[in-house]
């Protein structure tokens, strides 16, 4: 026979903590703390079973469902010698939803449930304190109309001010056990008003109201789309938990407060919480006193005057320390508890995992494995690797005016306002927009596709709805939540010290991927080495090309009519480029160092002012207008599918020839200089045909031999190929012939695979989450199914081409732990993601490879 109701109470329980899906997280945790010994009030839970069965069966409960709750009710009766309904000595309880996880937003609690205008009269006798009676009484009225009965609170608290103006009071506590009695009755009436109905007298019919209130909160609109929102699916269902009242609010020997069991801000090993004298939960959240701290230590550092709860209550302070304690060692995790002193009685009310900061979890983590409550792989498995991003923001406090770049979107000649920002903000554009890419290389924070913003560069201001920010004005962006703040939040420095780079070098012990970086700059080579980089699995040499008189230089090369006209200009660019590779590789010393030749769009260098076509003129010794003619031939409908990536590698070779010259030399310099070889790998782009690859190939090894016979010297070397169109997928096996290595582009491949641009796709796909047609933005998290599957052929058809095939992925992908996940399972070698995001992509790899050894542990179970 189905069990439907499962008690606890003080010292046993039916239930236990691993039964969330049957008892809700609430239930579960009650029935664990009962049998912890602890002191719970008595209570039981009717199980999610129930409300599937109450939504399978037109809203009807299971037959013996009413049974189980009278004598589970009897029960709760008998424990604390008080009866349900009872003029004299009324048991009055509390009625809670619980799902397996919480839900804000779904009804949560009716209190005091059980008073009538009998049973009230009775508590007022029984306590002695008819003003706690009357106060409790027309509190229950008040939620249950609202809650259970649908009558909005304001009419309750329109009646309580208009009741405390007539009497000439701004405080509840001002209020007397009189006025709570005429409120009761004006409460009453407003209910008979708008239900037609008097309110429930029957403590059983308040009751069965209640639990069919929680059931039917589990399908409100609110609920339904907080569950979308979460990915909780429909079919999980709430339990309900019924308990017997306690009373902080009886008089000052009672009290009730929420407590963390270490610091959730910081991971302090320290007692973190807050309580009230005489006041019910719901006072706490409210605002309207200020609460006490619950320790000596947390009084002072909050310099605050009131007496903390050690002090005020030291006996049961000391009984809730241990309570603290046991939980801890319990759980072996943080846990977030409510509890409530009636008459200097403790009770606990709720435990459950708390809510922590990344530095928090961090500490916490490394902390609970030095006392030995955790081993290294459960720390290693609790921290969420998206969350580090929160330790990533920087601050560029030393460097005198901070300016935030601001912009419809941002193209190629905004580099230097982005190197110059110290965050960039763009209405237009999404993750792998120019903007987000470059400035996420650049460490900047970036807030992209903020589509609510309108800018007026002329007039240099912004507007959000009625909010003008003027050029000048102060701004704070965040770009892990995407929150555009006025005026200015203090940030801190990133670093990968203490907790954090222990508990990182803990993953590296269980991950198999590795982790590289996408990075061209010095700065963001050496940044990205400091937090763990194993070498650059994506050097864009096309962002090279931004800098002062390059990019000069890069336009004249592409408005050069001829093939002279274009070596002229490349051979300025050469030593630069020569320069930028000898340092990188002297950064990233004895590690692999990939380097795509040039990809995007010739038209994104275009010149586009008429001062930048002279610019142009004069250095190419040609006429302005040649060179505006030129640019006009050379623009692009649809560039992102244009003259870019290998393609400009064949029509134009020589520009990957000086490429090539420019790395095998540098190769030779620093081989020379430190004795060392570098590891470099040459990766062509945007390859969809075998033979594009087996042109460019047969021409780096040329250029290679001649850097060889020139310089007397070899160096190891590579060429290998971007995986980023789907026929590249499939075509896998023919490109492997001549490929060393595949470097999955899944920007583009996403991007080519849902023929959605990557630059634009953000102001939709927001709606499209929103209605559930998909279920994140692509271009953040893999998409498994289609771009996944892709991934898969590519993988199975080039390993079967040539088994020893180096794979690794270099879209943004690569730093986004669901997506790093899917490449441990795909057999990738390394994931290489920009270098803020190299101890996420870590630790997401780590948390890979434990769920996999967990998994094969069931699997032989
Ligand atoms: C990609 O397409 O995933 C990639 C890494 O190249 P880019 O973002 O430079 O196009
Ligand atoms: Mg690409």
């Amino acid at each position: 026979m189905t069990q439907w109701v499962y008690r606890f109470g003080e010292g046993k329980a039916d239930g236990r903590a691993e039964m969330k899906n049957l008892l809700g997280g609430k239930g579960a945790n009650l029935a664990e703390m009962s049998n912890l010994g602890l002191p719970v009030p008595p209570g039981f839970t009717i199980t999610t079973e129930v409300c599937t069965y109450f939504y399978q069966n037109a809203k009807a409960y299971p037959a013996g469902l009413e049974g189980d709750v009278k004598s589970a009710l009897g029960s709760v009766e008998t424990q604390v010698g008080r009866k349900f309904g009872d003029a004299d000595n009324p048991l009055l309880v509390s009625v809670r939803s619980g799902a397996r996880v919480s839900m804000p937003g779904m009804m949560d609690t009716v209190l005091n449930l059980g008073l009538n205008d009998k049973t009230a009269a009775g508590l007022a006798k029984r306590t002695g304190n008819p003003r706690f009676a009357y106060d409790s009484y027309r509190r229950f009225i008040q939620m249950y109309g609202h809650v259970v009965l649908g009558v909005d609170h304001h009419h309750f608290e329109e009646l309580l001010e208009l009741h405390k103006e007539d009497r000439g009071v701004s405080l509840d506590t001002e209020l007397g056990a009189e006025d709570w009695q005429k409120l009761i009755e004006a409460y009453k009436a407003k209910v008979k008003e708008e239900l037609g109905e008097a309110f429930p007298q029957d403590p059983l019919r308040q009751l069965w109201g209640a639990i069919g209130a929680v059931f039917g909160s589990w399908l409100t609109a609110r609920a339904v789309t907080y569950r979308k929102l979460h990915n909780i699916p429909e079919n999980w269902g709430t339990a309900v938990n019924v308990q017997a009242m306690v009373f902080g609010n009886m008089g000052d020997d009672c009290a009730t407060g929420v407590a963390f069991t270490r610091n959730p801000s910081t991971g302090a090993n320290e007692f973190y919480g807050e309580f009230l004298v005489n006041a019910q939960g719901e006072d706490v959240v409210a605002g309207i006193r200020t609460p006490q701290h619950l320790t000596i230590a947390g009084k002072k550092a909050n310099r605050s005057t009131l007496p903390a709860m050690e002090e005020a209550m030291t006996a049961v302070f000391g009984e809730l320390d241990g309570v603290r304690k046991r939980l801890e060692s319990h759980y072996r995790d943080m846990q977030d508890i409510e509890f409530t002193v009636e008459r200097g009685k403790l009770y606990m009310l709720q435990t459950r995992s708390g809510k922590r900061t990344a530095q928090a979890a961090l500490k916490v983590a490394v902390d609970m494995v030095g006392e030995g409550l955790i081993d290294r792989r459960q720390a290693v498995s609790r921290i969420d690797p998206a969350s580090l991003d929160q330790l990533q923001a920087e601050d560029r406090g030393a460097r005198g005016e901070k300016v935030i770049l601001v912009r419809t979107e941002t193209s190629p000649e905004d580099i230097h306002g982005m190197h110059a920002a110290v965050g960039v903000l763009t209405t237009r554009g999404g993750m792998t927009s120019h903007a987000a890419v470059v400035a996420r290389g650049m460490g900047r924070p970036c807030v992209s596709g903020a589509g609510d913003l309108r800018i007026d560069e002329a007039a240099r201001i912004m507007k959000v709805r009625d909010v003008v920010v003027r050029d000048g004005d102060l701004l704070t962006i965040d770009g892990g939540t995407g929150e555009v703040m006025l005026g200015e939040v203090p940030t801190i420095q990133p670093e990968l010290s203490g907790d954090f780079s222990e508990l990182m070098t803990w993953a590296d012990q269980f991950r198999r991927l590795k982790v590289r970086t996408n990075a061209e700059t010095p700065t963001d080579a050496r940044m990205a080495r400091r937090f763990g980089a194993e070498g650059i699995g994506l050097c864009r040499t096309e962002h090279m090309f931004f800098d002062g008189g390059r990019i000069v230089a890069m336009r004249e090369m592409i408005v050069a009519d001829t093939t002279e006209g274009r070596r002229a200009a490349l051979a300025k660019i050469m030593p630069m480029q020569r320069d930028d590779f000898v340092e990188l590789f002297r950064i990233m010393r004895g590690l692999p160092v990939t380097i795509r030749l040039l990809d995007p769009p010739l038209h994104e260098f275009l010149p586009n002012s008429r001062s930048e076509m002279e610019e142009v003129a004069k250095a190419a010794g040609v006429s302005t207008d040649h060179v505006a003619q030129r640019a006009a031939m050379l623009k692009e409908s649809n560039p992102m599918l244009g003259h870019r990536g290998c393609r400009l590698g064949i029509t134009y070779p020589e520009v990957y020839e000086m490429q090539a010259r420019a790395i095998f030399e540098a190769a030779t310099l620093v081989k020379q200089e430190t004795g060392e070889t570098v590891e470099t790998e040459i990766m062509i782009p945007l390859v969809a045909i075998p033979r594009e690859l087996s042109i460019l190939k047969e021409m780096i090894d040329r250029v290679a031999g001649e850097v060889a016979a020139a310089r007397k010297m070899t160096t190891p070397y590579l060429v290998g190929t971007m995986i980023e169109l789907p026929r590249a997928c499939l075509m896998a096996d023919k490109i492997a012939v001549d490929a060393a290595f595949f470097s999955f582009g899944t920007n583009d491949l996403t991007q080519t695979t849902y023929g959605l641009s990557r630059d634009d796709a953000a102001r939709f796909l927001q709606d499209y989450e929103r209605r559930g047609i998909l279920p994140v933005d692509p271009f953040i998290t893999l998409d498994p199914e289609g771009v996944g599957e892709l991934v898969k052929i590519a993988v199975e058809r080039g390993r079967r081409q040539r088994p020893e095939l180096k794979l690794g992925i270099c879209g943004e992908h690569g730093g986004d732990p669901a997506s790093v996940r899917f490449c441990a399972r795909v057999g990738l070698d390394y994931v290489s993601c920009s270098p803020f995001r190299v101890p996420i992509a870590r630790l997401a790899a780590a948390q890979a490879a434990l769920a996999d050894t967990s998994a094969a542990a069931h699997a032989t179970d």
